[in-house]
């Protein structure tokens, strides 16, 4: 304990550290002896092996020994002097630089310091010369530097590397052996704290460095996975009656087979209502997949269990469509569903408010209006979250909390599973890999912007024949103004243009209510194309939209275009889907080869991932602030898969984390997921 509080201390406690320096460090975000000690370097300069000029074959940094056979200085202009000297060994030669300034510090004795010595030892960037290898302004050293990886700190004017040096040596050694926060089977398989913070900063080989980096990057993700599960174990939820007629006739009323996904999906809901314990399940999915029926199972079984269900999506217009959608399944069941967002009667809400709290409204699918005052339910024991990351971690918390209701969520944008892991820690998933037997591939196709025209002839063609099409314009911003009025006249040129006669809508980020009106109208088939920057929801459910067109589709995420993509051909007619964009680059070429090729959104995720990172593949802004110190979710997702595992194994023997006050303290530190 006393430990810890010291890393907290100010970096004065640090020898040669006054009020000066602190300032200059703070430069370097580095305030107390803790910032000093995570404060990584940079990079390494690699003296793990020591060349001969004779043993160099590629560019690169390489510290090389020989024999000084050559040395001369001379004036050159601007009053600088030119040092040069000559190293052989092994059969070749490495002609050395230097140009020095005058007055510089550390450069004037160099010619002096040379002039006895017989071997030197040197560190820099080697470079193919004319006729021999050459290293400009190297590092010298007349005795040969420790072995290992010599560490390279973020410097800034007035702290030198080797303080840095000195301030971590100082403050590891004050920590000692004792400095450790993970159970004892875990340093055996990743190694002690103390030795991982030692060897990061002074690895002594390639390998101690790899090592140390995976024993801090799992601590990194052990403690963010405890964080998380800490509490959320076990809580006490509602317990459903097994599956019953109603049940029964639910299955019956389906005009289809269940895809194998399903039925895993439902099996999985199925045990989590059953059992005691608070269901907290998240259901994945491509976008028609089909993850709703998992939804409607649900909500059928908490009904016959004499329960209420909550159906919670992220708008209106989704709230609406949703409802039309239970409404259809559950009717027929005898069930009834009513709708609750914020934009409704006066009366008719508090209808609907006095039926929740009474109990006579079994199933209530609204926005965000759900989780407000005013709304209780009499014995709320599941609440469905649709579109999950629309919500925050907490909002989706509050509805049922109160009851400790049983959760399912789900998720229409695939994430992948060291995504899923990071986001939804506390939820257990699953995955729905397959489609219904059938399902067209929207056929997708890359255009160029010349032939834009012809898309649009298509368009209108398909109209026609009664179908709807989407059109979506990138902002890059939806608070930029400019941006966004590019947009608006791109849009209205259209109107005008190649789709005049046909009934469009046009929607962007910044309308209000007017937006979901259209929306609304579209959905209603009261317009044929929509035309609106990236607003389109998630979740848009149009079965008579088959054609979307995607202008610049270099701008978007794979993620995203996949997931516009899937807004069209839901029905049983051929969806169409283009991507106008202007393949300059080969990568912009390559991103959007890719996506007209391939189907499976978790496969387009990871890749997005890969290329963009994880703000961008949920259509985050990225926060600049990485989640994670060292750990990457991405390269390194087995270790955190691992981490997840062994968090939940701890917590499922000791939930307290009795006898580990260290790692007690190291999580409560943690900053707060999302
Ligand atoms: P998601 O929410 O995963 O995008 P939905 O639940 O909206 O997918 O389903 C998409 C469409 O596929 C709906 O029209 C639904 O009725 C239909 N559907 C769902 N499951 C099946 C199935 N097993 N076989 C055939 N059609 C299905
Ligand atoms: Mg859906």
């Amino acid at each position: 304990m006393a430990l810890q509080a010291h890393l907290d201390s100010d970096v004065t406690a640090l020898p040669g550290v006054g009020e000066n320096r602190r300032q200059t460090l703070a430069k370097l975000g580095l305030y107390t002896l803790r910032d000093v000690l995570y404060g990584f370097p940079r990079t390494y300069k690699d003296f793990t092996r020591v060349w001969t000029p004779g043993e160099l074959q590629d560019e690169g940094e390489y510290l090389v020994r020989g024999e000084l056979i050559e040395l001369s200085e001379r004036q050159i202009s601007g009053g600088r002097r030119l040092v040069q000297a000559r190293l052989s060994a092994g059969g070749g030669t490495l002609k050395l630089t230097w140009f020095l300034v005058h007055r510089r510090r550390g450069y004037t004795y160099i010619y002096q310091r040379l002039q006895n010595a017989k071997q030197l030892w040197v560190y820099g960037p080697v470079k193919r010369a004319l006729l021999e290898w050459e290293m400009n302004s190297p590092e010298f050293y007349l005795k040969a530097p420790r072995a290992g990886l010599a560490p390279v700190y973020p410097l800034t004017s007035g702290i030198s590397n080797q303080m840095r040096v000195r301030w971590v040596e100082h403050v590891l050694g004050y920590l000692g052996e004792i400095y450790e926060c993970l159970p004892s089977h875990l340093t055996a398989q990743f190694g002690h704290r103390h030795e991982a913070l030692r060897s990061i900063h002074f690895p002594m080989s390639h390998s101690a460095l790899e090592k140390a980096r995976r024993r801090l990057i799992f601590e990194e993700f052990f403690l963010f996975h405890l964080g998380l599960q800490l509490g959320a174990t076990a809580v006490p939820g509602k317990v459903h009656q097994p599956d019953g007629p109603l049940v029964e006739r639910f299955f019956q009323s389906l005009p289809f087979q269940l895809t194998n996904g399903q039925v895993q999906a439902i099996a999985d809901v199925r045990s989590d209502m059953e059992s005691s314990a608070r269901m907290g399940r998240l259901i994945q999915g491509d976008v028609g997949s089909g993850k709703t029926i998992v939804a409607l199972y649900a909500a059928v079984k908490a009904v016959e269990s004499g329960g209420q269900v909550a159906v919670m999506v992220p708008t209106e217009v989704l709230a609406r469509q949703m409802v039309d959608r239970f409404r259809d399944a559950l009717q027929k069941l005898g069930i009834e569903v009513e709708l609750l967002v914020s934009n409704m009667p006066k009366k008719q809400r508090s209808a609907v408010l006095e039926g929740i709290s009474s109990g006579t409204i079994p199933v209530v699918v609204g926005t965000h209006a759900l989780i407000t005052d005013g709304v209780s339910f009499k014995n709320l024991t599941l609440a469905i979250v649709d579109e999950q990351h629309r919500f925050g971690v907490r909002q989706r918390q509050a509805l049922g909390d109160e009851q400790s209701a049983d959760m399912l969520v789900m998720s229409a944008t695939p994430i992948p599973r060291s995504l899923a892991l990071t986001l939804y820690g506390d939820l257990a998933v699953s995955t729905i890999r397959d489609m219904p037997a059938g399902r067209k591939a929207v056929d997708t196709r890359l255009i160029h912007p010349r032939q834009r025209n012809q898309v649009y002839e298509f368009v209108v063609k398909r109209v026609h024949e009664g179908e709807q099409a989407f059109v979506v314009f990138p902002l890059v911003e939806e608070s930029d103004k400019l941006d966004l009025r590019a947009a608006v006249q791109e849009m209205e040129r259209l109107v005008k243009g190649p789709l005049k006669g046909v009934r469009v809508g046009l929607v962007h980020g910044q309308m209000g209510q007017e937006k979901e009106e259209v929306l609304e109208a579209f959905y209603r088939h009261e317009l044929d194309v929509l035309v609106s920057t990236t607003v389109i929801e998630v979740g848009m459910n149009v079965p008579r939209a088959t054609v979307m067109v995607i202008e610049n589709a270099e701008r978007f995420g794979l993620a995203q275009l996949h997931q516009l993509r899937g807004r069209v051909g839901r029905g049983d007619k051929q969806g169409y889907c283009f991507l106008i964009a202007d393949l300059k680059s080969d990568t912009i070429k390559r991103r959007l080869q890719a996506i007209r090729h391939s189907t499976d959104g978790f496969m387009i995720a990871e890749e997005d991932l890969k290329l963009r990172g994880p703000g961008d593949l949920l259509g985050l802004r990225q926060s600049g602030q990485p989640l994670f110190l060292l750990g990457d979710i991405v390269e390194d997702r087995e270790l955190l898969e691992l981490a997840a595992i062994e968090a939940k194994r701890l917590l499922e023997e000791n939930p307290e984390l009795e006898g580990y006050p260290t790692l007690r303290e190291e999580i409560n530190r943690q900053r707060p997921a999302i």
